[in-house]
């Protein structure tokens, strides 16, 4: 059934119900077919699975192991279970995508790989990804976001990559993607782009979901053999949606298994331009050349988004997310700013693991939820690790003890 599920989303031409699908110009789509026959043709090949099998074992570190949080547990109730993607190298999940779609370069014979990046997390993955292959690497960023996370620039230079300032418009995220896809555009028979989730045009949301199952498959077979069940919960944090998807698809199947994404709520749920809560408060729409739910002004552009976790401020979400909301077979929930910061140092400090604040926010919800379901496990996938956003929390919102001494 579970293998069904796989080869009916997407369709051919990449559509998950209504979602998904490709709607670019003719040049691109071209190309995009070009990669997605190879996908098909070269990821199945014997080679390339036992080659990616071997570098997510003795490269990556996998599997990550999942965890049983004791104090946290106590503190909220219910059984609380993590999934360490923190401890994935590069400390999170975005290498389980980046290593795959490198890989995929490598058979292709492509020299260089091209992407955009917003916070900077993915165009390290990659940076990661092309100095273990030997392959050449553009990481195009707006100059207001190199600006503000220069620790991750630097990072991509140390291993190796070439930042390209983006210099036009707002100079941030969605300029870069623009400027990615035209420099990709003028070489693709060197080059690939290779998307930073679960997201953007066919094949892009089907290949990195399929790089990600990992996670969940891993995660299903750990929890069973620790507790002799599965999940009554499984909680994770939607950006675009890759870890997410990483995790739910090996639970789609079980129908007592209870599955939650976690949508960045901000600083104003109520609010356009204060929270990046896609599926919760959007509908579909077309935006980077694919249909999901989207937030979007009067004129049908994508409308801005905040969070406090910048891997988490997108205007649209992946298609299959969009689909599985439909269907109801995943519960769209959120957490706001507040809630995400107080879960960033219970974790720490009751459990000594710092989470990004992007999973702080899976996090938050699953605290929620033991209070409300005391009897039941809940397997939270922590996508990452919160060494990179020490400083901000810190310096924006104090130490907790800061706060007691105000009052
Ligand atoms: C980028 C990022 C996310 C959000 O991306 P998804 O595609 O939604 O998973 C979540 N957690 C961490 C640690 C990230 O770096």
């Amino acid at each position: 059934m579970a293998d069904n599920y796989f080869k009916t989303y997407p369709n051919k031409e990449g559509f998950f119900e209504e979602y998904g699908g490709a709607f670019i110009p003719p040049v691109l789509e071209a190309e995009m077919e070009k990669i997605t026959d190879a996908y098909h043709r070269i990821s199945k090949s014997h080679n390339f699975i036992s080659e990616l099998r071997s570098i997510r074992k003795h490269y990556q570190g996998r599997p990550t192991p999942v965890y049983y949080c004791n104090r946290l547990s106590e503190k909220y109730g219910g059984r609380i279970y993590l999934k360490r993607e923190d401890l994935n190298h590069s400390g999170a999940h975005k290498l389980n995508h980046c290593m795959g779609e490198a890989l995929l370069a490598k058979y292709l014979g492509k020299k260089r790989l091209i992407a955009e990046t917003g916070a900077g997390q993915h165009g390290v993955a990659l940076a990661t990804a092309a100095a273990y292959f030997g392959l050449e690497c553009e990481i195009h960023m707006g100059e207001v976001d190199i600006a503000k996370e220069h620790p991750n620039v630097v990072r991509m230079q140390i291993l190796g990559a070439e930042v390209v300032p983006v210099t036009h418009g707002l100079k941030t995220l969605k300029e870069a993607v623009d400027s990615a896809f035209e420099a990709y555009l003028k070489d693709p028979v060197n080059t690939i782009y290779c998307i930073g989730s679960v997201v953007g045009p066919h094949p892009f949301p089907m290949m990195v979901r399929d790089f990600q199952r990992v996670v969940g498959i891993e995660a299903r077979e750990q929890f069973k053999e620790m507790t002799g069940e599965l999940p009554d919960n499984v909680v994770a944090c939607v950006g675009g949606g890759s870890n997410a998807m990483g995790i739910f698809s090996a639970f789609l199947d079980d129908t007592e298994t209870s599955i939650y994404g976690v949508e960045p709520a901000g600083r104003d749920i109520n609010t356009i331009g204060e929270h990046a809560a896609t599926i919760t408060h959007g509908s579909p729409g077309i935006i980077h050349g694919f249909k999901c739910y989207t937030l979007q002004d009067e004129k049908g552009e994508p409308a801005p988004v905040y969070s406090v976790a910048s891997g988490l401020d997108y205007p649209g979400v992946g298609p299959e997310h969009s689909m599985l909301h439909d269907w109801k077979r995943v519960n769209y929930a959120s957490a706001n700013d507040e809630e995400t910061i107080d879960a960033f140092y219970e974790l720490s400090r009751l459990e000594g693991i710092i989470p990004a604040l992007e999973s702080a926010h899976a996090v938050a919800y699953a605290c929620k939820l033991a209070k409300e379901k005391p009897n039941q496990s809940i397997l939270i996938n922590l996508s990452g690790r919160g060494d990179k956003d020490i400083d901000f929390v810190v310096d924006t919102f104090g130490l907790p003890e800061d706060a007691e001494k105000k009052k």
